[in-house]
């Protein structure tokens, strides 16, 4: 057996792979608590799921139109009238499962051999192997940990070339938290637009941005200009749906005719049942996102005082998601030279997963997720500053 070049050049997903070693040590019988990887501690709504269960019941078991049901392709469309002002048709949209599904496909649908795909730094661990998985070339971006690690046009424009052909934006960050004001979202499509180059804009998070800061999105852009962007959303984040896999593209209707003819080849419609659950999920009511958003909020703040009380560390407060990524290099010794040897000794010696900063582009830094309990957020922080300051 020969597996594929494509494949072997390709890296396997290290948020998944840490979450995968949590749940394997937990088997073991050790304690661990994971602020590994990014899912809501809350549960699915109750409507949700009641939903599903209905749909099971009547027998909604069958194929749906691969880029699934109109009823639910309206209900995405309507969604970027409802928090945007957007009009969006339900031919504007297509679901797939999960975002990164979503992401994938957008990556397939518009990346050729040798394309180059601009993504700043640090990014998603998916987006690199997904640009190279279509035979494209990611361009990493480096930003400044000084300017809460946004991108700007200067740093884009330093790494773009005539081969450049698609931007992969993430607002809010994953893994930063960082989250992209208006104004320079819109700047940022300016630029790309007189540059010809397709921006991808990965928006999962969007409903968990917190105050002072307010709602981003590009959207609004890609009404006008529809031929120049794709806007990913999911449930995963605002519904607390990871494991339901339901990721929304909003985008041209060419452009999704062209998803729609990769996921007839390849996943046919998601799941039918959760289509249903889908639909209710975005009739609302949507009272789980301003809770979560306030426990979001309020476990930024405690994870911030308490990461930003170890000495030497740099973190910039986000705006958004539920990642804190401090820089943690000053820790670093012979013994633990890199984030990933760091993160095996606190797993090790705290029982708390984390994901290492390598696997986003920066090795300096950890990635936090502080999507559980305050009380145990506290303690497990408390564990980790212990590892980091035992000399
Ligand atoms: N997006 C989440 C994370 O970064 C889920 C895991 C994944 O699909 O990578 O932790």
């Amino acid at each position: 057996m020969k597996i594929s070049e494509r494949l072997m050049r390709a890296k396997p997903s290290a948020t998944l792979a840490v979450n995968a070693k949590a749940q394997e040590l937990r088997a073991q019988g050790r304690e661990i608590v994971s602020l590994a990887v990014g899912e809501p501690d809350f549960p699915t709504p109750k409507h949700v799921c009641e939903a599903l269960k209905k749909a099971a019941d009547e027998g909604f078991t069958r194929y749906t139109p691969v880029p699934g049901m109109p009823a639910l392709r309206k209900a995405v469309a309507e969604y970027y009238g409802k928090f945007y002002g957007v009009k969006a048709e339900a031919e504007n949209t297509i679901i797939s499962n999960g975002g990164k599904h979503s992401l994938y496909n957008l990556c397939m649908a518009l990346v050729d051999p040798g394309d180059e795909v601009l993504i700043p730094a640090p990014y998603w661990v998916s987006y690199p192997p997904m640009v190279e998985l279509a035979d494209g070339k990611p361009v990493i971006v480096p930003t400044k940990a000084s300017n809460g690690f946004l991108a700007s046009v200067e740093d884009l424009e330093a790494s773009s070339t005539p081969k450049t052909k698609v931007l992969i934006l993430n607002t809010p960050s994953n893994p930063t938290g960082g989250h992209y004001p208006q104004a320079h979202l819109d700047e940022i499509a300016q630029w790309a637009k007189k540059r010809g180059i397709f921006i991808i804009c990965d928006e999962v998070y969007d409903r968990l941005v917190y105050e002072p800061a307010t709602f981003s999105t590009l959207s609004t852009f890609w009404e006008k200009n529809p031929e120049d962007v794709a806007v990913v959303g999911a449930l995963s984040k605002s519904f607390s749906m990871t494991g339901w896999r339901v990721g929304t593209t909003l985008a041209h209707a060419d452009l999704v005719k062209s998803i729609v003819k990769i996921q007839g080849q390849s996943t046919s419609n998601i799941n039918s049942m959760t289509q249903k659950a889908a639909i209710a999920a975005y009739e609302g009511p949507w009272d789980l996102v301003d809770t979560m958003r306030e426990a979001f909020q309020r476990r930024r703040d405690i994870a911030y005082d308490i990461i930003t009380s170890w000495p030497g560390v740099k973190c910039s407060k986000p705006d958004g998601a539920f990642y804190l990524f401090p820089v943690l290099n000053a820790f670093y010794d012979e013994e633990t030279p890199d984030s990933a040897s760091m993160c095996t000794k606190i797993l090790e010696e705290a029982g708390i997963a984390l994901v290492p900063g390598s696997a986003f582009g920066d090795d300096r830094c950890i990635r936090f997720s502080y999507a559980v309990d305050d009380e145990i957020l506290k303690s497990s922080l408390e564990k980790v500053g212990k590892v980091l300051m035992k000399k």
